[in-house]
């Protein structure tokens, strides 16, 4: 373990301690702050190589309670957005996680999610498709998983999965019982459309999506990998595909590439995470979100005077009571 920075370490201690005094205004401005370094917004030239894997700085072992309180304090906020997200009951957000295997997407979501009301927020996770699945189009399973209004949903995996294994591996798109004729050298262009399109459609109507990549390198996916072997806790996280998997890397990193430039726009941004600290990604996912929530103009639903006056009665009734 290389040995923390005493400089950072304590210009960390200070900003951390200076955190939990802000007012909630000021929070959410440091999360967009800190969030718009990861954010792509327009995907026009985007290039992989220009985002890092690694978090800008190291604190060590010793920076770890700071880095946690942090997280902490970030979900606290986001769970009182989320509260008025659902009170409000107008806006939805759809939360899009991918990346490689091991790279956090699990933890990342449990944590970060962590203070949210569960009533208001519903994980998904896509694997292979079944059969009724290939059915369909390839849209059909995720439109199904879609958030209803006020609440907050969670993709693990998705549609991009069309633009990622299944371009990786040939065969996969030839088992997808499309017509031949509609198998040509388009078909990722044309996904790349259909997906924008989907997603200004959901903007639409009320549905902000942003996207997340966990961005991992692949010398910290082998040492996760060789933990989930080492730790008998860990052993069910693994799977000899998972391997298989990583022999694609470079395939995986040109897919990854050309979604983003392809599919990251103004209004449904993707956010290149640099995921080789776990604690650092999620506390760039939390001020992704919270960023996302605020843009929203968020507020309680106001009560009419009557309405007003009704409780005030009710409360008076109340406080009469005898017994
Ligand atoms: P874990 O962290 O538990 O490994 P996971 O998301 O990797 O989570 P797995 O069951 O290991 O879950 O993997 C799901 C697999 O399903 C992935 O390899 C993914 O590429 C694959 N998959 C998802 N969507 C599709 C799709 N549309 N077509 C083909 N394969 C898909
Ligand atoms: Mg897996």
């Amino acid at each position: 373990m290389p040995k923390s920075n005493n400089k950072d370490s304590n210009d960390f201690k200070e900003r951390v301690i200076n955190l939990s005094a802000l007012s909630k205004k000021e929070l959410v401005q440091r999360a967009k702050k800190f969030s718009k370094q990861y954010c792509v917004g327009d995907g026009d030239g985007f290039k992989l190589k220009d985002y890092e894997t690694k978090a800008s700085f190291n604190l060590g072992d010793e920076g770890k309670p700071l880095v946690n309180q942090t997280l902490q304090i970030g979900v606290d906020a986001l769970a009182t957005m989320q509260d008025i997200l659902y009170a409000q009951d107008k806006w939805s957000l759809l939360l899009v996680f991918q990346a490689m295997d091991a790279a956090g997407k699990d933890g990342a979501i449990k944590h970060v999610m962590s203070g949210v009301n569960p009533q208001g927020c519903q994980v998904s996770s896509f694997k292979a498709p079944s059969s009724e699945e290939l059915d369909h189009d390839f849209l059909w399973r995720c439109q199904k998983h879609l958030p209803e209004r006020g609440r907050i949903g969670i993709f693990n995996r998705s549609y991009y999965e069309e633009v990622l294994v299944v371009r990786v591996h040939e065969q996969i798109l030839k088992n997808q019982k499309l017509p031949e004729k509609l198998i040509t050298k388009d078909i990722w262009e044309e996904r790349f459309q259909d997906i924008r399109n989907f997603e200004k459609y959901l903007n639409r109507n009320g549905t902000i999506v942003i996207k997340f990549f966990l961005n991992v390198s692949k010398k910290e996916q082998k040492e996760r990998f060789i933990e989930r072997v080492d730790d008998p806790d860990k052993n069910w996280k693994f799977s000899a595909t998972d391997v298989k998997e990583r022999g694609y890397w470079k395939d995986y990193m040109h897919a990854y590439e050309e979604l983003i430039k392809n599919t990251s726009t103004k209004k449904s941004p993707w956010y290149v995470i640099p995921a080789d600290n776990k604690s650092y990604a999620r506390i760039a996912i939390a001020s992704a979100i919270i960023t996302a929530l605020e843009e929203m103009d968020l507020e309680y639903p106001k009560v009419s005077a009557a309405k007003i006056a009704e409780l005030n009665a009710v409360k008076q009734a109340l406080l009469d009571e005898k017994d």
